[in-house]
């Protein structure tokens, strides 16, 4: 069972969605919804291409998918472990939720077909569609990083604009690695939230139920950021 720790979002839209949909976007307007999305604040876009499989494993006949990034706030993540804290980070998620809506109307009133997967929608995992997109990794400390940033957040929508930038290869894969050498989540988690083996246990974290960044705060991915990392990572792999 999936941990409940935020509140439902409730349905903002505005708009329907066209009857007579378009399944194509121009560069131009690709580059206006660019600085759209931008200009709400989000971090960046990332863009799903679902295969067959993946479809049919989770039973959805839908493929294409924008995923917002927001950069979780540093001040309420440097907070201590509290309620206040979750509510902030409940509040943060909240706001960026809304934002996706009007994300979608934009597109919607532009003629494209856009619906937002709720994120507390038990019955798909966002991370297997988020990793679908080629641009992002599963850390050792069970964030999903994209390269903006450890400290992600996301909503998606779902589309039916074909011809967005899919990416085919991740090139962020090197990061497993990185992770089973590195290992400073897992020693310095004041719950012990890694099993003996070193793998990440969801039940024993207490960053939804509690506010914990303790892992997140200690990454090098968090604190010199995923550039950084991998240009040591790379020059300690000529070295060795
Ligand atoms: S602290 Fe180290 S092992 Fe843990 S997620 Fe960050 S890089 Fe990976
Ligand atoms: S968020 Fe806190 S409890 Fe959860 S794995 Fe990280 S350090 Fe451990």
């Amino acid at each position: 069972m999936r941990i409940r720790y935020h509140h439902p979002i409730p349905n903002f839209y505005k708009f329907d969605n066209p009857i007579n949909h378009l399944n194509s976007i121009s560069d131009d307007f690709f580059d206006c919804l660019n600085e759209y999305i931008l200009n709400l604040g989000f971090a960046g876009v990332s863009y799903s291409k679902l295969s067959k499989d993946f479809k049919k494993e989770w039973d959805i006949d839908w493929d294409n998918i924008l995923i917002l990034k927001y950069v979780m706030s540093e001040d309420i993540l440097n907070m201590e472990a509290s309620r206040e804290k979750t509510i902030l980070e409940d509040e943060e998620f909240q706001e960026f939720g809304k934002k996706t809506f009007e994300v979608a109307d934009f597109l919607r009133k532009n003629n494209f077909k856009a619906d937002l997967i709720h994120p507390l929608d038990d019955t798909i995992s966002l991370r297997a569609i988020a990793m679908q997109s080629n641009d992002c990794v599963i850390t050792r400390n069970n964030m999903c990083m994209f390269k903006e940033a450890l400290n992600i957040g996301f909503f998606m929508i779902k589309t039916s604009i074909e011809n967005l930038p899919f990416k085919s290869e991740n090139d962020m894969l090197w990061v497993e690695d990185f992770c089973s050498t590195c290992g400073v989540c897992n020693e310095r988690c004041p719950e012990n939230a890694f099993g003996e083996d070193g793998n990440f246990q969801r039940k024993l974290c207490t960053a939804h139920r509690e506010g914990c960044s303790v892992c997140v705060l200690i990454c090098p991915f968090f604190k010199r950021g995923y550039e950084k990392v991998k240009r040591r990572y790379e020059i300690k792999q000529k070295r060795s």
